[in-house]
């Protein structure tokens, strides 16, 4: 073990009624890293969080904390917490109440809550709400004060899961700034489960993409979204794969452009188009029936649906042959 590592987990395996839903997820994470999982909806996140949190038991495999087995010990004493989409605080004791709740548990002295409490409220810009109740609150506050709660305690590693989820976009950017800064202020290390692309690759210190159960691929974000290792890892990123003459390729829409006369091209029919801040948005069906997406500039209306077009790519990244593509990459 490293003197940075915190959290080990090893071939952690789980299933719903015989079905595999996590199958021998193997990650680390340092001592105040913040460590972004992301994944489409049923992939398993939630899942992994709540075998590391132990609120429910794996088929195989452990999770290991600075060392210790982690195996058997219940949720409450394996100094985890854990923050999910929707606050789960009291609804009828006060904010200061709610956050004053892990350390009172622990047994600490009344003086030591006092301003453990005091810190957090501070920390989480809750002061002037410490005596409202959580019905009280908007969606943002209620959401810093379960992270409030969830810190108090003094856990070394916090799981979130999507804890933006029901928050409104603008609301969204500045909960993202906010909890950045109070897991670095506390050096907290936190698994950040988000179906978000773009939320995961701007917060995590690293990534890690969860498919179908299996951990694909870990890594900076740069380098997950500049080299992502195989085709399904690329389409969650939200590349069009195509299939260039040295295999295939994944290419960011915006470097998918119509053909001009005299250009080589792939054939393919226009099936919608809209609009989108970056230009007018087309989404084209190839021969071989992948959908791909394409950005045209600003100025440019597109043909209609319906129509046939010349599809070329400017620039892409080559994807690994078939031979290595079942390998889980880490790097
Ligand atoms: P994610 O968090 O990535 O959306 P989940 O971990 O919630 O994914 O779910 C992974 C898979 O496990 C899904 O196929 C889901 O249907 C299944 N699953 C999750 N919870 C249960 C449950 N309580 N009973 C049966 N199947 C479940």
């Amino acid at each position: 073990m490293s003197a940075s590592e915190l959290l080990r987990i090893r071939d952690l395996s789980s299933a719903w009624a015989g079905v595999p839903v996590l199958r021998h997820v193997s990650l680390e994470v340092a001592e105040g890293e913040f460590l972004a999982l992301m994944g489409p909806n049923g992939s398993g996140k939630t899942t992994l969080l709540r075998l590391i949190a132990g609120l429910d038991e794996p088929t195989g495999g452990s999770v290991e904390l600075r060392g210790r087995d982690l195996v058997g010990v219940p949720a409450h004493r394996r100094g985890i917490g854990m923050l999910f989409q929707d606050a789960q605080l009291f609804p009828e004791r006060s904010v200061w109440e709610n956050v004053a709740y892990g350390p009172q548990i622990q047994r600490r002295p009344a003086a030591e809550v006092e301003s453990l409490v005091t810190e957090m409220l501070e920390l989480l810009r809750l002061r002037s709400l410490a005596d409202r109740r959580p019905e009280e609150l908007s969606g943002g506050e209620r959401q810093r004060a379960a992270l409030a709660r969830t810190l108090a305690p003094g856990p070394s590693v916090v799981l979130l899961d999507e804890p933006f989820a029901s928050v409104d976009a603008e609301l969204r950017r500045e909960m993202r700034a906010e909890f950045r800064r109070v897991l670095s202020a506390r050096r907290t290390a936190a698994i950040f489960v988000t179906h978000d692309r773009d939320e995961g690759l701007f917060l995590g210190d690293r990534v890690a993409v969860l498919l179908d159960g299996e951990l694909r691929q870990t890594g900076s974000p740069a380098d997950v979204f500049e080299h992502p290792i195989d085709e399904r890892v690329a389409r969650f990123l939200g590349y069009n794969i195509v299939p260039a003459p040295a295999g295939p390729m994944a290419v960011d829409p915006s470097e998918l452009t119509l053909a001009r006369s005299g250009e080589p091209g792939v054939s393919a029919a226009v099936v919608a188009r809209g609009w989108s801040p970056q230009g007018t948005g087309l989404l084209v069906r190839a021969a071989d029936g992948s959908v791909w997406e394409v950005v045209l500039p600003k100025d440019e209306v597109g043909p209609p649906v319906g129509s046939t077009v010349q599809i070329r790519w400017q620039r892409g990244v080559p994807l690994a042959t078939s031979l290595d593509r079942d390998r889980p990459h880490m790097e």
